[in-house]
């Protein structure tokens, strides 16, 4: 018998799911709403389907519960995946080849296809075992997230047919851990896009010209640099509350990404401008940050345009005043699991479901792991991949049936 006839049916939908090109910037969403209806059918669940924009489906599956009434459990996992450099991968990226040692090599490996096919196989066991849920579990296949989610989960949770799903609690995405721990995040920096733009007097380039544009936008720029570097020291030193460092997720970071300025070099340019990329902690009073960072542009007469700024950053609870942390710690305590708490430091959909006030925890149960999302040569182990179905055995019913 060959290891394939023996493979774990998990494993083999896995397998199955990553060779579905959903990579940007074409992802293949038709491919995958095949997979995902047939899979549904195969598991005995509701399926439908949603388009956030024409052509970026949602798919929704669905077991529902003993009490269809009270509010659902959503299980949100992203269809699309990032680009590959093929050149620089040792195996096909869309071929999840699995090696000697269980290793599956594959785009989404890790970044999460894996975590959408361990929700829906801890639902196969949970079926077999007759343990239908109190709530309503909907496993949710969202487009684009990979884009920023503007044509996905930021659409889809202002549509009616999301309403109507009268979502209570979601899972969704979080990172691997390469020690014995699971990163739990429970919140997210709120990405901040600004374009600072300076003005000035043009002319030859043999005057002192007043005023300049670019001078201004550096005497900006070095507050805004100012700023980054107090809080790197603060990364790098500073300790929170309880005792422990900081991890990047606490702190606020602001890069400039891109500068603009001039034509010719004995041409004084009359337009400097600057996009900057800033991260804000949750800590941070948005309103405050904000007025602050008016105030060092207002200062040379600089102008702020807020290109693409998220102005929520609340956070779900991580004690027993939320019963659903209480059910998820209840479970990772059984199964001998320490939770590493963290803010993730990027972003993931997870920011649009907390901006509507539905709780929220990212985690991807993946220890023993190193950290490859978006890297080459992305890989999962299998027996960690099981291991990862093993834990929403005992976490789905945990969080379903938590009483009304
Ligand atoms: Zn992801």
């Amino acid at each position: 018998m060959t290891t394939e006839t023996k493979e774990h049916i998990a494993v083999t939908r896995f397998r199955e799911f990553l060779r579905i090109k959903t990579v940007q910037p074409n992802p293949d969403y038709e491919g995958s709403c095949v997979f995902l209806e047939k899979y549904a059918k195969e598991l005995g669940l509701d399926y439908s389907v949603v388009e956030c924009v024409p052509g970026k489906p949602a798919c929704i599956l669905t077991w529902v519960g003993k009490n269809p009434s009270i509010p659902a459990i959503m299980l949100n996992c992203h269809s699309d995946v990032v680009p590959v450099s093929a050149a620089n991968w040792t195996h096909d990226p869309f071929a999840a080849d699995k090696l000697e040692n269980g290793d599956i090599i594959a785009r989404g490996a890790q970044d999460m296809k894996c975590v959408g096919i361990q929700y829906l196989e801890a639902i196969r066991v949970m079926k077999h075992q007759c343990k239908q849920p109190l709530r309503t579990l909907h496993v949710t296949f969202v487009p684009d997230e990979e884009v920023g989610g503007q044509e996905g989960m930021k659409l889809f949770v202002k549509m009616d047919e999301f309403k109507r799903l009268n979502i209570g609690f979601a899972l969704d995405e979080g990172l691997a851990s390469p020690g014995d721990t699971y990163k739990l995040f429970y919140g997210e920096r709120a990405p901040w896009w600004l374009t600072l733009t300076a003005r000035g007097k043009a002319g030859h380039g043999s005057q002192f010209l007043e005023p300049c544009a670019t001078i201004r936008l550096i005497k900006t720029l070095n507050k805004f640099f100012a700023f980054r570097e107090s809080e790197a020291r603060r990364l790098k030193y500073g300790k929170k509350e309880n005792g422990t460092a900081f991890q990047l997720g606490d702190v606020t970071t602001t890069n400039v990404t891109i500068l603009k300025a001039g034509v010719q070099h004995n041409v004084v340019p009359e337009v400097a401008s600057a996009g900057v990329d800033i991260r804000v902690a949750p800590t941070v009073d948005l309103q405050a940050f904000k007025k602050q960072l008016e105030d060092w542009c207002a200062e040379d007469g600089v102008e702020i345009e807020y290109v693409n700024t998220f102005w929520d950053n609340s956070t779900t609870a991580t004690n027993d005043s939320n019963v659903w942390w209480t059910a998820l710690k209840s479970v990772t305590d059984k199964r001998n699991i320490k939770l590493d708490l963290e803010i993730f430091p990027a972003a993931t959909d997870s920011r649009y479901v907390r901006e509507i006030g539905i709780p929220a925890f990212g985690i991807s149960p993946m220890n023993q792991t190193p950290v490859l999302l978006h890297d080459h040569d992305e890989y999962l182990n299998e027996k960690v991949f099981l291991t990862g179905v093993d834990f929403y055995v005992d976490l789905l019913p945990a969080l379903a049936d938590v009483p009304n």
